[in-house]
């Protein structure tokens, strides 16, 4: 597939940036978020330089994850949801095929592209253009993350209908833009999908609320009780993360309950448990 020269990403996180403005490190993996490769070296590549393959995962009827194969990226699924209007891509690979194209318009009419948060901003503008010019929907508190301008940029802030049944909303946390989508599963179930405002544990049944996952940078316990409260707002029974974790199964409790668990341990409540070494 043909592809604009002008367009280069971070090998590491594989934010598309654009070329005439390339910054002398990624400003989100330089971010205390994210990370640098361990020599410190910034590395640029160019879309189609590594030869990757995208899988295209069926997570449940009207849900597809999008999985770049070879790693490109740090390794998140972009999901594909499609309802009745067509269909949504929440968050974006850090990698585009003429193949995985073709994959999701044979999914449904994509109408939207909204990443979670700048992490999750991958090839976005690639895949707007490739999907028909397709609206990208960038919380405006994290507009300045942008390395590159999609150009049909839509800004945004607190909830956003990005389809009839489709409804983003800013959370915050994890970044000030941080959002969660809303919508319906085939069975009519609420499915949320969570990016990283809320990350489905290895346990699948609580979650997690981080400003760094990789660098492990808890919130505050009252920031965790707010954006557990702003979620459950919506009736969900499933929650689909950035990684390949879900909560399949009361999902909306699951999050009220993992709140008030990282809260009390924030707050020290929990402290008898850790031991008696250094206690005055
Ligand atoms: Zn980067
Ligand atoms: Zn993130």
């Amino acid at each position: 597939m043909r592809l604009p020269d002008d367009v280069v990403q971070c090998a590491t996180c594989g934010v598309e940036y654009d070329a005439r403005r390339l910054p002398g490190a990624c400003p989100i993996c330089a971010d205390e978020r994210q990370y640098l490769p361990a020599d410190g070296v910034q590395r640029w590549t160019r879309p189609l330089e590594h030869d990757e393959d995208i899988e295209v995962v069926e997570l449940e009827e009207g849900l597809h994850a999008l999985r770049c194969a070879d790693g490109v990226g740090i390794g998140q699924e972009a999901k594909v949801l499609v309802v009745d209007a067509g269909a949504v891509m929440v968050d974006v690979p850090a990698a585009i095929t003429e193949e995985a194209v073709q994959a999701v318009r044979a999914l449904g009419p994509v109408r939207a592209i909204i990443p979670s948060h700048p992490h999750m901003f991958g090839l976005q503008s690639l895949w707007s253009r490739a999907l028909g010019d397709v609206p990208v929907w960038i919380a405006r508190e994290d507009a300045a993350w942008l390395g590159r301008t999609p150009e049909n940029l839509r800004l945004w802030e607190g909830t956003q209908e990005v389809l009839p049944r489709v409804v983003a909303a800013q959370l915050g946390g994890h970044f000030p833009g941080s959002a969660v989508v809303h919508g319906e599963g085939a069975d009519g179930a609420g499915v949320l999908l969570t990016g990283d405002t809320i990350a489905p544990n290895p346990d699948g049944r609580t979650v997690a609320f981080m400003r760094s996952y990789p660098n492990r940078i808890p919130l505050s316990g009252p920031v965790a009780l707010r954006v557990a409260e702003g979620a459950a707002a919506f009736g969900f029974e499933r929650l689909y993360g950035n990684f390949a974790g879900a909560i399949l199964v009361d999902a909306r409790a699951s999050v009220l309950a993992s709140a008030a668990r990282h809260a009390a341990w924030a707050s020290g409540e929990h402290d008898d448990l850790t031991g008696s070494a250094g206690l005055a």
